[in-house]
């Protein structure tokens, strides 16, 4: 029977106390409920095995700190799917020019092996295109797809197919989708889309199929395809169908293998409105999309996933909780991001490179070494 999570969701109100830039969280505290879950816990067969990878999954949860974690760990009765795997690590997110990164840069360095400057896009310090992880592995063979469930043009999905200096450059982050190796895309919206000029779309529709709902037919008979839906944001049936089409669509058409990047976005906008109980929403949603991933590679026996951030949102600190009882507390130190390490699980072969801290730009460069590409 599925229990009711309490959640006693604390706001931040950050008190300087000196000039060492001490600070103490006053808490001002809500209510709220979410619904529990469970968690899958897959044989370890070939986790950490030195045996062959064909396909690697890479999933960021923007934003998702230790503490947004441990906050939906203990909501969920104290367990995750992500929390039952065995290979473990940390990530240092730092960007060049900024100790506490964005989305933009960190996305980047996941993306493309670089670190950058905060608000760049698939590009290096001097404004220079880097080759992302799609265009270095399509060539030899890998079919490689997209899932997020932010906008096409947010900066994490963005740093996979897009070379901007600024990541406000919405229109030509959209173009740069028409020239993109990318075999499968799916984020918001198809509204979005839409409002694009009509020479943009008819660039990425001489690219790829579109398709606003589930087509059978289009998934069955397009080489490159696109799935813009109407609502990504807020939709509980976006994030895990997707996932399970994109590993269907990739699998498909791997020739050699394939590259799948899944993020969920909107754990960050929760950890940046302090909203504890739409954070635990977001996370538990990212986790059902974590269990896709791993039955995948738990069957497949060939496929690594991997599990990290871009970077910390909220400062999200637990101060009570009682996982038997679904009773949490939290803080929050921020209504930004934060500089901390981002906590990394891994699962399948090879997972135990990745059991190191380690910066976010070495994940990317250890895929493709991994895959042969480097
Ligand atoms: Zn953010």
């Amino acid at each position: 029977m599925k229990r009711l999570i309490l959640i006693f969701a604390a706001l931040a109100a950050v008190v300087q106390l000196n000039a060492q830039h001490s600070q103490e969280v006053k808490a001002v505290q809500s209510d709220g409920y979410a619904e529990q879950q469970g968690s899958y816990i897959p044989d370890f067969k070939v986790d950490g095995k030195d045996t062959k990878v064909k396909n690697v999954i890479l999933i960021i949860g923007d934003g998702m700190g230790l503490g947004a974690v441990s906050t939906a760990m203990f909501a969920n009765g104290g367990e995750l799917t992500m929390t039952n795997l065995r290979t473990l690590g940390y990530v240092r997110t730092q960007a060049v020019n900024n100790f506490t990164t964005d989305s933009a840069a960190s996305g980047t360095a996941y993306a493309t092996g670089h670190k950058t400057n905060t608000g760049s896009l698939g590009v290096d310090t001097c404004g220079v295109a880097l080759p992302n992880i799609p265009e270095i592995l399509t060539p030899l063979g890998y079919a490689c797809g997209i899932v997020s469930n932010d906008p096409l043009y947010g900066a994490t999905p963005a740093a996979f197919y897009a070379h901007q200096a600024s990541r406000k450059n919405k229109e030509e982050i959209w173009m740069d989708m028409a020239s993109s190796p990318l075999a499968f895309f799916s984020a918001g919206t198809k509204f979005s889309y839409l409002e694009q000029p009509l020479s943009t779309r008819e660039a990425i529709e001489k690219n790829f199929k579109i398709m606003y709902e589930v087509d059978e037919a289009l998934l069955k008979s397009s080489d490159k395809l696109g799935y813009l839906p109407e609502k990504a944001e807020n939709n509980p049936d976006f994030l895990v169908p997707t996932t399970r089409m994109a590993l269907e669509f990739l699998s498909a058409r791997a020739k050699k293998g394939f590259f799948l990047m899944i993020e969920g976005a909107h754990i960050d906008h929760r950890a940046h409105s302090n909203n504890t109980e739409e954070l635990i929403t977001e996370m538990l949603d990212f986790d059902k999309a974590v269990t896709e991933a791993v039955k995948f590679a738990e069957k497949d026996g060939h496929t690594l996933v991997i599990i990290s951030a871009d970077h910390e949102t909220g400062g999200v600190a637990l101060k009570k909780g009682d996982p038997q009882d679904a009773y949490i507390q939290n803080v929050f130190a921020t209504r930004g991001h934060t500089p901390v390490m981002v906590p990394l699980f891994a699962y399948g072969p090879k997972s135990h490179i990745f059991n190191c801290v380690q910066e976010n730009s070495d994940v990317c460069n250890k895929i493709l070494q991994i895959l042969g590409a480097r």
